[in-house]
């Protein structure tokens, strides 16, 4: 679904991703890990277009995308979440879920939906829709609320809905259980694998080793922007440089 190859990404000077190179196999779950500040959260930002990649290539089904806006891979079908959330507090659950449709759709289909009279249909298919969404994360019940009156748990998967509403290609998923509680991370980690179940192809950032090994088909390890492995979850947990990385050398 996803090719990276020698991605690099500098800060000011400082490398913060340095010739990553690696795939994301359609309808596999690849875990992402690494120490802070490994150059995780820079990745996503990377394939989903908020930041461009310097060097290298990222292809989206064989096209390239490195050099694309976020709308536009947005609208190719790449959905995220952020590990630091990104909901419009104002706004009720269900308009946040909504934004998830109108930014993944063909730009110009949502803007003649816009202009349009009488798009009472089309618009009460999108709010079904979202609703539904909503409902897959167990949130219907509060798709009025306003987004900022929800706990953490529950904005961290509206952020979920909201990246699964498209019916995306690829979903990038940015530590979605940091900060959880083990109730709240239970309840993720089953969402995480029922999206799974059904034929998502994603990329989770996540720290939860027990989540890792649970739900990731193939694990790639970043460390100082460098990927220092990749493969079966299994052989990267017990790989000799992931350890070091961990464990402080
Ligand atoms: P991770 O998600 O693995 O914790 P990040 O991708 O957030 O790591 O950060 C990787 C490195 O890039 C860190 O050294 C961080 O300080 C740096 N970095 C990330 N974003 C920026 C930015 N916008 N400006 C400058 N440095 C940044
Ligand atoms: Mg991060």
């Amino acid at each position: 679904m996803l090719e990276l190859r020698n991605v690099s990404k500098w800060f000011g000077g400082l490398p913060a991703l340095q010739d990553v190179s690696f795939r994301i196999p359609r309808g596999q779950v690849t875990a992402l890990i690494g120490p802070n500040g490994a150059g995780k959260s820079t990745l996503i930002n990377c394939i989903s277009g908020v930041d461009n990649a310097q060097a290298g290539s990222i292809r989206l089904a064989r096209r390239p995308v490195e050099a694309l806006p976020a709308h536009d891979i947005a609208a190719l079908g790449v959905a995220r979440t952020f590990q630091n959330l990104k909901l419009f507090g104002r706004l009720t659950v269900l308009d946040n879920v909504l934004t998830g449709l109108t930014v993944a759709a063909e730009r110009s289909f949502i803007i003649s939906m816009l202009r349009l009279p009488g798009l009472r249909h089309e618009e009460r298919q999108l709010r079904l829709r979202a609703l539904d969404a909503l409902d897959d994360f167990g949130l219907s019940r509060k798709a009025q609320w306003p987004a900022s009156a929800l706990s953490y748990g529950e904005k961290k998967r509206v952020e979920m809905a909201r990246a699964f509403v498209s019916d995306p290609r690829l979903v990038l998923l940015d530590e979605p259980v940091a900060g959880l509680n083990a109730d709240e991370t239970a309840r993720i980690a089953r969402h995480i694998r029922r999206q799974r179940g059904a034929g998502h192809t994603m990329l989770l950032v996540e720290h939860d080793m027990a989540l890792v090994m649970d739900v990731a088909d193939q694990v790639v390890v970043l460390d100082s922007g460098r990927c220092i492995a990749c493969g079966d979850p299994a052989d990267v947990r017990s790989n000799p440089l992931v350890l070091e990385a961990y464990l402080g050398r």
